[in-house]
């Protein structure tokens, strides 16, 4: 879950399914000393480097999101994941070898419509960052635990705009101070996205393939991201996975449980919400199988310090021939 709609999905992996879960709470921007578009930043990461920010944003304004925003990301240092959970939404910004550019007017206009939609999303508050561990909005030189020895980025220039352009725009917008000359009839909304009661509905897929462990272990799934719901949220998703390479009599569960995102441990008073023994019905040697899980037609609430995830197991008789994930969706509901 958590990547932004504006951006382009370029996902690192297996970054974004093995790192840790955060709490966003904060908003820090970057400059990478190097002019690369959005794919070129994507590329670097995945092909020279395990580090990695959340966006990259190019000089034209071309976004991409390489990770999600509820998992850890490496930019900030000792803000990357904090020991109670939360951390900072990174972005590498296109700049010359100096970072001594300012921003292009593009660039600034993505970097406002990002802070605003984290706002919205993740409750990060409108106010820049007075500490180092205070949820709210910044630039990397802003506080020495942001980084590792000090740094300059993202450079004079991009201080000033950040504080005379960017951030401020960031709270008019996300106020509701800006006009909305397209129904002048509509009063301005007073209160934030974040209040706002409506449910919002679930739509993920992820095409990736996958080898589930031979012996029938579990295997953690992504969807978007490999947290389906944050903590605190209210839901009813129901995931589906579509598997092949099974044999006659293989067992196939699916379930969801919700992980603590400090210790890791996962939580077992999530009942098993689909096991069944494969009957081939035909004399095929394997076929394919879709297997829906469903949690749940009553809401429920993520707990706290917590996030819900989804697990997949399949074993062959013998537990020797692996089975295979070819495609996940999820579908629902949060925030009911
Ligand atoms: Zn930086």
């Amino acid at each position: 879950m958590a990547w932004y709609p504006a951006a382009t999905r370029m996902e690192l992996q297996p970054e974004s399914d093995a790192q840790a879960a955060i709490r966003p709470t904060q908003f820090i921007v970057h400059s990478i000393a190097a002019p690369w578009t959005a794919r070129r930043t994507y590329e670097f990461w995945r092909d020279s480097t395990n580090l990695e920010s959340h966006f990259g944003l190019g000089y034209a304004g071309d976004l991409g999101q390489f990770i999600g925003t509820e998992t850890r990301a490496d930019a900030n240092a000792g803000a990357n994941r904090r020991p109670d959970g939360t951390g900072a939404v990174s972005i590498e910004t296109a700049s010359n070898l100096q970072h001594s550019d300012p921003w292009t007017d593009e660039q600034v206009e993505a970097l406002i419509e990002l802070g605003v939609w984290l706002h919205q999303r993740h409750g990060i508050p409108l106010r820049i960052c007075r500490t180092h561990d205070d949820p709210g909005y910044g630039y990397h030189r802003l506080h020495a635990a942001w980084s590792t020895g000090g740094t300059a980025c993202p450079g004079d220039a991009r201080v000033r705009q950040f504080k005379e352009a960017v951030f401020p725009e960031i709270v008019r917008r996300a106020t509701g101070a800006a006009e909305e000359p397209d129904e002048p009839e509509q009063p301005a909304p007073t209160t934030p996205a974040l209040e706002d009661p409506v449910a919002i509905p679930i739509s993920e897929s992820n095409p990736r393939a996958a080898q589930l462990p031979a012996d029938g272990s579990w295997l953690d799934i992504a969807m978007a991201d490999a947290v389906l719901v944050g903590p605190g949220e209210t839901y009813s998703v129901v995931a589906a996975v579509q598997i092949d390479g099974l044999q006659q009599h293989a067992k196939v569960q699916t379930r969801f449980y919700y992980r603590n995102q400090q210790t890791g441990d996962r939580s077992y008073f999530l009942p098993m919400t689909h096991e069944v023994v494969f009957e081939v019905d035909d004399d095929r040697e394997t076929v394919e199988f879709n297997t829906i899980v469903v949690h749940h037609p009553l809401t429920h609430r993520v707990p706290d310090g917590h996030d819900l995830r989804v697990q997949v197991s399949a074993k062959n008789p013998g537990g020797v021939a692996p089975a295979y994930i070819r495609h996940r969706t999820l579908h629902g509901l949060r925030g009911i």
